[in-house]
């Protein structure tokens, strides 16, 4: 037999799979009562768990994903202050065996005076300006949050810090 497998699915179809199980099943708690269904092997984006357990758990899966695959971690801020940190994540990841992975964090960019950083609240800082441009990565792809659908979106809202 001459097939692939791919761990990483389309972009909507976690919102869309999610909305016809629960038209077939209803809501069933733990499967259907979330907007989106988690992503391939990953770790639900919610759980507590730290970046080194969630690489160690994730990393056996690369291997048997030969049409693809992805993990992330997700860190509250730019680590452009601790390379360090960084380095020891991504051997980590290689030590468990990963083959494509990435370390996800907010950029959020003010159109108006061009701050950039992590903006917790809806206006800029230093403008006041509404218009924030929200950076983040969304099964594999780095966009901006305006441009999700409502899955994603919600997906986004549930993430956690993975603690270091
Ligand atoms: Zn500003």
């Amino acid at each position: 037999m001459n097939y692939t497998l791919l761990a990483t699915p389309a972009e909507s179809v976690s919102g869309r799979f999610v909305r016809a199980d629960r038209k077939e099943f209803g809501i069933i708690p733990g499967v259907t009562d979330k907007q989106y269904y988690t992503n391939s092997f990953h770790i639900p984006v919610g759980y507590p768990i730290s970046v080194f357990d969630k690489i160690s758990l994730e990393g056996p899966y690369h291997k048997y994903c030969n049409a693809g695959h992805i993990s992330y971690v997700e860190m509250s801020s730019p680590p452009v202050k601790n390379p360090e940190a960084v380095e020891t994540i991504i051997k980590h990841m290689k030590a468990s065996d990963m083959g494509y992975a990435a370390i996800n964090f907010p950029v959020d960019y003010c159109t108006s005076c061009s701050i950039t950083g992590v903006i917790d609240q809806d206006n800029c800082p230093r403008c006041e300006s509404p218009e924030i441009r929200r950076v983040r990565r969304i099964t594999g792809y780095l966009s901006t949050v305006e441009r999700f659908n409502d899955a994603k979106v919600a997906e986004l809202n549930d993430r956690t810090i993975h603690k270091f």
